[in-house]
């Protein structure tokens, strides 16, 4: 289903380039090379067509490092038409790397549903979908909060969340214990966590900042393109220019195209603009493009916040930007990267660039673990919450510039020489444990 290589062989191949550089005893390797679990679903889900449709779910637990029983695998639900399960194990697999990036303390797995072609679900369709995710991964103990929890992905959002946990809770009413975990990434009203919204986005931007100044860059107005408008694309574009990152946004787009002016967008109209039409086109302050032509437009820094295998062999050579900073799931090949790499731009690998979301939906997990919160503590908590945001992932892209200097490796696989040096001795831990 996934066109070109898929995320689980990148994956793989990755784990094998570490092996050759980081002592990992077989167990270990093999623990990694594959999921532990995949579950697949069948959701019998009434639409209103009057139809009922059956749609095939995955469940992915990759593997967890840590063995508290508290912490589950986390990784986002997603609903695509372009899905099936190698995709879903490798983005579970990513999810392992990225926790191993961040060192929170969670697993690494990922779920999705495969929609039908052409077939436009309503917002109660959704509703009845989610129900019948939980009820059927629920009877096979793929989801709960110590298991694994869910949040947003492609093609979901908070109402998605919200759906989740209060199925859950519905099914396991008699228990003890906070059931709220069992998704992130819900609405405030439903205990998520008020700064996860955008946790995705600003985590980009600190990361791309970061980098830029670990290079001895000044990154005062530079010009930043970002491709898709969802949960993430929409707050990178609403932050970029803040005070505290200071870029430009000259380009935007999604699924339909986008808009373009080298002089900058003014993001408060373009939002508006997008509110009122759900569209960029007939936006007239800015050039139309095509959701291709937002790939090689002239600017500093290109952000790939939509969908995966978007630079590859055939598209990577036009991209004029100097810096890619991956938000969205693999949206390099490895041959695109080949390329980007020998123009001498640099890629900001995902596992870094778009781990914001995991940290925060690991702050709004041990927030339901808690006491429920009065919402003028959760305004307050929001700025603490994107402190913390910031120095986690400040200290962990130092660590991977450091390594991607001192041993002579591109940003990714720094990064995940980063992780596996960590995971690597937690699983040896673990397997002594069960000895
Ligand atoms: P979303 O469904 O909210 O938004 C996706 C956006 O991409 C939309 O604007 C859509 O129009 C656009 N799009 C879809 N197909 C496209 C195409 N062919 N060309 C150009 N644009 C296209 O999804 P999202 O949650 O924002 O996720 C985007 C990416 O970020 C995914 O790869 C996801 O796995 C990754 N990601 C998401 C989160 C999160 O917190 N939601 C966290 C980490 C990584």
């Amino acid at each position: 289903m996934e066109q070109g290589d898929s995320l689980k062989r990148r994956f793989q191949r990755k784990l094998e380039r570490m092996r050759r550089i980081i002592p990992m005893q077989d167990f270990i390797f093999e623990e990694l090379f594959e999921c532990k679990r995949v579950f697949l679903l069948q959701l019998r889900v009434p639409v209103h067509t009057g139809d009922t449709q059956h749609l095939q779910a995955f469940i992915a637990h990759h593997c967890s490092a840590y063995h508290s029983g508290e912490d589950p695998r986390k990784g986002g639900l997603r609903k695509a038409v372009a899905l099936d399960q190698e995709s879903i194990e490798g983005l579970a697999m990513d999810m392992t790397e990225k926790v191993g990036v961040m060192d929170i303390p969670l697993g690494g797995g990922k779920a999705g549903i495969r929609l039908k072609v052409d077939f436009v679900y309503t917002r109660d369709d959704h509703a009845r979908m989610n129900k019948a995710f939980v009820v059927e991964a629920d009877k096979v103990r793929a989801i709960g909060p110590r298991i694994y929890s869910t949040a947003s992905d492609f093609g979901t959002s908070e109402a998605d969340c919200d759906d989740i946990m209060k199925e859950y809770i519905a099914l396991h009413e008699a228990e003890l214990g906070s059931k709220r975990g069992v998704a992130t990434g819900k609405s405030v009203e439903n205990f998520g966590h008020p700064a996860r919204k955008n946790a995705t986005g600003r985590g980009g931007l600190i990361v791309a900042r970061k980098v830029l100044s670990l290079l001895g860059v000044k990154n005062a107005g530079m010009s930043v393109a970002i491709e898709g408008f969802g949960n993430v694309g929409r707050p990178t574009f609403e932050l970029a220019e803040n005070e505290e990152y200071n870029f430009k946004p000259v380009a935007v787009s999604d699924v339909n195209g986008g808009i373009y002016n080298s002089h900058g967008l003014d993001v408060r109209r373009v939002i508006a603009y997008y509110e009122a039409h759900k569209t960029f086109t007939g936006y007239r302050e800015a050039d139309v493009i095509t959701s291709d032509e937002i790939l090689h437009l002239p600017c500093d820094v290109l952000i790939p916040a939509a969908i995966q295998n978007r630079l590859t062999e055939k598209t990577a050579g036009r991209v004029l930007a100097k810096y890619v900073v991956e938000l969205a799931n693999g949206p390099t090949t490895e041959e695109g990267e080949r390329i980007l790499l020998d123009k001498g731009i640099v890629v900001i690998p995902d596992v870094v660039a778009n781990a914001g979301g995991v940290v925060m939906s690991w702050q709004e997990l041990n927030m339901n673990k808690e006491h429920d919160r009065h919402a003028v503590e959760l305004r307050d908590e929001e700025g603490s919450a994107n402190r913390k945001l910031e120095k986690i992932m400040h200290h962990n892209t130092e660590q991977v510039v450091s390594i991607s200097k001192k041993e002579g490796l591109t940003l990714r696989d720094a990064a995940s020489y980063l992780a596996f040096s960590r995971l690597i001795p937690r699983l040896r831990e673990k397997q002594r444990l069960y000895l």
